[in-house]
């Protein structure tokens, strides 16, 4: 029996990308656009090979574990009944652990080149979505970056070379540990206590309950505690490196209670971790713990969450546009009904925005990683590492979610597409790593403590200033309005009078101007190619048009009278 519509499915398959480095030009660009020279032939050579490995080794062993539900297993004893807190995983999690450690992507100079490196070669890594790969990496990064950065000469000499091994079978794997039962958002409200070991020198113990430990698996652990001595809220709060074992097998003092069963990252071990008296070593001062945390963990894995999050909207793009390419009904093509062209445009526009800012950050990170960036780097690198974390995760789930309505019910079904494992992890990144409201907030305090909002419009002024593309009347007008941004009038927007609700608005609206800035440099730095100009055009127009920069919708009036019995 014919049957067309089979044969349509196959040949999608078969055109799947091989190589998702050479399927993504942007990423060319924008590095070469943001690093300001041509990419070295090393460079070129590790991302054609990773963009190679993510697709043909990685991606298949992500996809063997996760239509198999080979999610981690946790074996809390040994034949003997010894506690041994150990995670199990199914063969197919080492393969791709192998290939994503030899991209060399642990192992990059703590320098300008190394962040672009860590970038491109972490935005393929995420066309797989998490893959039980990408936390483990950002989280050893992290790690790695504290250690680098503020560790005694004693923990630099014993955990440094294995955090910076790019042999997944030598290699030391980092994780951190901050969330308590009682609240992730709220760190100040940690209780885990660190108490001075009266017997190792330089060394404390650790005792309490951490309710959210991904990479559970890891061998060192970065822990938040509150030293004995210490006061409340995040000042009192030291940061400590726990190794998983003291002898290379027997636990350190802590018992896995149980790993979570999760929507999305389900083949990364997540768990719920009592500590006993643990060892630990502290990073950096014991007063300078949340700094600690803060600076080197948690910016380390809100600017990569982001890339992340672009690697997974171009994965969603690229499934949904070859697959509307394959699909007939109704006799013709889908990809020639303008409703799916539409929805394919829209995906592609948010995709090109959240690399574009994504990249831009990553200049920052570079030139405060080689020592070269000014004071108003800094301040936009503060900025945009929570605002661009914010958009780019609800841009990521949005993005997916429309390349599974483009797949229509196919779209819905496991093994049919990667796009609902994407999905899943795309909702788990808008939550971890700082909510939406936690980091509109911390943004706003920034913005009122630091004058974020000058140097931010110092920034798009400058960035402007070197886009010399002409643009259609309607577009010149809004770039027009936006030059006309005043820093009073943004000023004026956050006045303390204005609700939390009001701000995060705003800063939708202000990170749509920092994208909308992105791609026009992005589209002037490559004049012959017009999709670029495009896709600035359209991201300006959707996004800007009819400005109201900042402001309430009418629904909103309604909101106290809608939740008064529910509230009340
Ligand atoms: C799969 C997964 C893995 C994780 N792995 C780790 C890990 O390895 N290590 C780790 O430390 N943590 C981890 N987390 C925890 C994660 O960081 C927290 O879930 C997150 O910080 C939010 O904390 P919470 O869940 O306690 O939410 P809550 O803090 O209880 O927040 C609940 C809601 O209230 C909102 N809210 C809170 N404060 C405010 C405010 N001031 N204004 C307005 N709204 C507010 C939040 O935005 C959110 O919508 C993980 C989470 C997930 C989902």
């Amino acid at each position: 029996m014919e049957q067309p519509g089979r044969d349509d499915l196959i040949s999608w398959k078969e055109s799947q990308p091989a190589n998702f480095f050479t399927a993504v030009p942007q990423l060319r660009s924008l590095l070469e656009l943001r690093m300001g020279k041509p990419l070295t032939a090393l460079l070129e050579e590790k991302l054609t090979n990773f963009g190679r490995d993510v697709a043909q080794i990685i991606e298949p062993a992500v996809h063997t574990q996760e239509r198999n539900r080979e999610f981690p297993k946790l074996r809390s004893f040994d034949e003997v009944g010894r506690h041994v807190e150990q995670v199990e995983f199914h063969p197919a999690h080492e393969e791709a652990a192998r290939a994503a450690w030899a991209s060399g992507m642990l192992g990059t100079a703590l320098n300008f080149e190394g962040a672009f490196e860590v970038a491109g070669l972490f935005f393929l890594l995420s066309h797989v979505g998490e893959g039980g790969q990408a936390c483990p990496i950002v989280c050893t990064i992290g790690l790695r970056r504290a250690v680098e950065h503020r560790a005694s000469p004693m923990i630099k000499e014993r955990y440094l070379k294995g955090l910076t091994e790019t042999d997944s079978s030598k290699a030391l794997r980092g994780s951190q540990f901050l969330t308590e039962v009682q609240g992730g958002s709220d760190v100040g409200a940690n209780v885990t206590r660190a108490t001075l070991d009266p017997e190792v020198p330089g060394a404390w113990r650790i005792s309490g309950e951490k309710w959210f430990c991904s990479v559970a698996d890891a061998d060192l652990f970065a822990v938040t505690a509150r030293p004995d001595s210490a006061g409340p809220g995040t000042k009192g709060l030291a940061c400590f490196v726990v190794p998983r074992s003291l002898d290379g097998a027997t636990p350190n003092g802590f018992r896995l209670r149980r790993l979570k069963d999760k929507l999305g990252t389900r083949i990364l071990a997540s768990a719920e971790i009592d500590f006993n008296d643990v060892l630990a070593w502290p990073i950096g001062e014991l007063d300078e713990g949340f700094h600690v945390a803060v600076e080197e963990l948690l910016n380390t894995s809100r600017w990569l969450n982001a890339v992340g999050s672009a690697g997974i909207m171009s994965r969603a793009y690229l499934e949904a546009s070859s697959f509307a390419l394959h699909r007939t009904a109704f006799g013709v093509s889908i990809a020639s009904y303008r409703a799916i062209r539409e929805q394919l445009a829209r995906m592609k526009i948010e995709t090109s925005a959240a690399l574009a800012s994504t990249f831009a950050l990553t200049e920052l990170v570079g030139r405060i990683d080689e020592g070269t960036a000014t004071e108003s780097d800094a301040g936009v690198h503060r900025f945009l590492v929570n605002a661009n974390k914010y958009v780019t995760s609800i841009a990521a789930s949005d993005v997916v979610h429309q390349g599974i309505e483009v797949l229509g019910g196919n779209g819905t079904i496991e093994e049919f597409s990667p796009l609902p494992r994407l999905y899943r992890d795309a909702v788990v990144f808008e939550s971890w790593e700082g909510t939406h409201n936690v980091l509109c907030a911390q943004v706003r305090r920034d913005c009122v403590r630091l004058k974020l909002l000058d140097v931010m419009n110092q920034w798009i002024e400058k960035e402007l200033s070197l886009v010399s593309t002409k643009y259609s009347r309607e577009v010149e007008q809004i770039l027009h309005s936006l030059s006309a941004l005043q820093p009073g009038l943004l000023e004026s927007l956050i006045d303390s009078s204005r609700s939390d609700p009001n701000f995060r608005r705003l800063l939708t609206d202000l990170m749509h101007v920092v994208q909308a800035t992105c791609l026009l440099r992005e589209a002037d730095n490559s004049p012959s190619d017009a999709s670029k100009k495009a896709t600035a055009s359209a991201f300006i127009l959707l996004h800007l048009e009819n400005g109201g920069f900042g402001a309430e919708p009418r629904w909103a009036l309604f909101v106290d009278d809608i939740l008064v019995e529910a509230l009340s």
